[in-house]
């Protein structure tokens, strides 16, 4: 789906992911009026149907998405692409807003496995049943660690009781080179098929329809930025 991307610079897990792709260097960005221009310009010549704000941490920064929305809704105001925010889930999710509401906004959750702890409770809250979510596990493509991870998957779905919302799965790359990209998500296709074929029974959560399958960094593969 045609998808503008905002990144922002700034996380709230310090230190970093290691697999963190973001770069946190300074903005670039001279004047909101050059930056607004910009938008407007991109919006108008392609036909989006989607606009993703990531990062970094986009909930850190939910006053400048809701300023982008209401540009946005004030400046061409027929236009109502599906709005996804990316997060790590571990700051609330925003309440409901008049422009927040405008848009059909979706939220895409990215725990942080390795941070288990950090979590509990975060999810039992009204503003989270209220929302559109999905969520998205980071995997290897190593079978062991892909055993490992899918394990611990099934644990925190379980233990946070979010077995009940759709989910992806997504590979960790460790380099940037496109064709190592490439090598490792077919890795990663073999080893779900052989763990399908062979433990599929264990691991029951991959069978159920709220698995959506892999969510793949296609602008990666494109080498766009
Ligand atoms: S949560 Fe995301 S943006 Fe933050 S350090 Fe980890 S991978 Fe990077």
């Amino acid at each position: 789906m045609p998808t503008i991307f905002f990144r922002f610079n700034r996380c709230n897990i310090q230190p970093k992911c290691y697999y963190c792709d973001t770069e946190f260097s300074e903005n670039n960005i001279k004047s909101f009026e050059e930056f607004n221009k910009k938008i407007i310009t991109i919006v108008k010549n392609n036909i989006i149907r989607q606009i993703c704000f990531t990062g970094g941490e986009p909930l850190l920064f939910i006053e400048h998405i809701k300023s982008i929305l209401n540009f946005l809704h004030e400046m061409i105001n027929y236009y109502y692409p599906i709005v996804e925010i990316e997060t790590n889930g571990l700051l609330p999710l925003p309440e409901c807003s008049e422009i927040l509401n405008c848009y059909e906004v979706c939220y895409i959750i990215t725990p942080k496995l390795e941070k288990m702890n950090r979590y509990r409770n975060v999810f039992i809250n009204e503003q989270f049943e209220q929302r559109r979510i999905i969520f998205k596990f980071m995997v290897h493509s190593d079978i062991g660690q892909l055993l490992f991870d899918l394990t611990q998957i099934q644990v925190f779905r379980e233990f946070n009781m979010v077995g009940q919302y759709p989910f992806y799965l997504s590979p960790i790359n460790d380099s940037t080179d496109v064709q190592s990209i490439i090598n490792n998500y077919t890795l990663l296709l073999q080893n779900m098929n052989e763990l399908y074929r062979d433990i599929c029974n264990d691991l029951f959560f991959l069978n159920t329809n709220r698995f959506l399958g892999l969510s793949i960094q296609l602008h990666k593969v494109l080498e766009m930025k």
